[in-house]
């Protein structure tokens, strides 16, 4: 590989070139990151080329906060003919890895999620199907689960750059794009927040024991109860805390507990399973507040926002994660923390942290 790909909502570019600058970092890794302001796309050059599978290795797709999908980045194909876009890009890498055992299980066609983009996103959903057929011709596609994915990224629509992810260590949605339905009764769109954290940041393993029915939640700053309802539709109880009111649609579940407090004061009278924070604080008191719940053992485990108005967000977000983990290591309390900017997600982060 030559470099990375990355993606990320258009304005956050130099929080992923802080991010790809800090991971490559810590295992020797250099290069130079090439962006520009609210294309939602960056691009680091390695100065030495990598192994692909080592270079995904070392920068596992857990570990990143702001790109929404990374790729390793193998080159680029210029000067697309307009009349066979897909043979010629085909020809171009069948040409190369005819002779290595380099075939693809899924091939991503992408663009970057701007408006300026519209363009080519119209172009690129056309024209995914007609290049998929045409490197199923030439022998360039397993139909193996664990095959490589080919990353194809259009910056127009005479010029792409590709690479590889492997499936495994992605986003579970194309380009880090998560579409979910509103739930019935949902009465905020930040409900969906909740619904993509469950799937962006716990493994299917952990969802299936930590979100059923007869489980306690803490919902800190409830209101109007879209995280709530999340929980409540897999059967957890939950105590929404909040001075404001919480929708009846999220009421008539049955499970849920209005308590008017304050969430930063309120604490229950026993250990709960789950602990959630929507509290729009500074980032560094909700970080305190999350880690006391964990050291006092009043919760198991915790999904909370970080909300990040400021200009150095990176920063202020490895501030909090090392903030919680002192804490929680200071107590000698083994855990797992994972954080992202999920699609639904503005100007704030998502984070998971559990004792394990
Ligand atoms: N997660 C909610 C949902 O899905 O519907 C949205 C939460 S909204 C972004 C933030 C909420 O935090 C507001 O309803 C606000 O009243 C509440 N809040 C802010 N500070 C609080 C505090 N100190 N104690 C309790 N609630 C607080």
């Amino acid at each position: 590989a030559t470099g990375l790909v990355m993606h990320c909502r258009a304005g956050f570019e130099s929080e992923v070139a802080a991010e790809v600058i800090a991971l490559c970092g810590r295992h020797g890794i250099s290069g130079v990151v090439r962006t520009k302001p609210d294309t939602a796309l960056v691009r680091f050059t390695l100065d030495q080329p990598h192994d692909w599978q080592a270079l995904l290795a070392a920068l596992p797709f857990s570990e990143w906060i702001f790109a929404r999908e990374r790729f390793a980045w193998l080159g680029s194909i210029k000067d697309l003919p307009e009349q066979d876009r897909a043979g010629f890009i085909t020809q171009h890498l069948v040409a190369l890895y005819a002779k290595t055992p380099l075939r693809f299980g899924r091939v991503s066609c992408e663009f970057a999620d701007t408006n300026e983009a519209k363009e080519v996103s119209g172009f690129v959903r056309k024209f995914a199907p007609h290049l998929e057929k045409a490197l199923g011709k030439k022998g360039m596609l397993a139909m193996k689960a664990d095959a490589p994915t080919l990353h194809l990224f259009f910056e127009t629509s005479g010029a792409c750059d590709f690479g590889v992810s492997m499936p495994e260590d992605a986003s579970p949605w194309p380009m880090g794009i998560a579409h979910l339905r509103m739930p019935i009764g949902a009465p905020s769109r930040s409900t969906l927040k909740m619904a993509e954290a469950f799937f962006a940041l716990m493994s299917e393993k952990e969802r299936a024991s930590t979100l059923r029915a007869g489980l306690k939640a803490v919902d800190l700053g409830a209101a109007p109860g879209g995280w709530t309802l999340q929980f409540a539709q897999r059967g957890v109880k939950v105590s929404a805390i909040d001075n404001g009111p919480i929708a009846e649609s999220v009421l008539a579940t049955g499970l849920v507990e209005h308590i008017r407090a304050d969430g930063f004061v309120w604490r229950p009278k026993q250990r709960v399973d789950w602990m959630v924070c929507d509290m729009v604080e500074q980032p560094a008191r909700v970080a305190e507040l999350i880690a006391d719940w964990f050291v006092t053992g009043r919760c198991r485990r915790s999904i909370f926002n970080l909300k990040l108005p400021m200009k150095k967000r990176y920063v202020e977000v490895e501030k909090c994660r090392a903030l919680i983990s002192a804490r929680l290591d200071d107590e000698g309390l083994s855990h797992v923390m994972r954080a992202r900017h999920l699609y639904h997600d503005r100007e704030e982060i998502t984070a998971y942290l559990a004792l394990i």
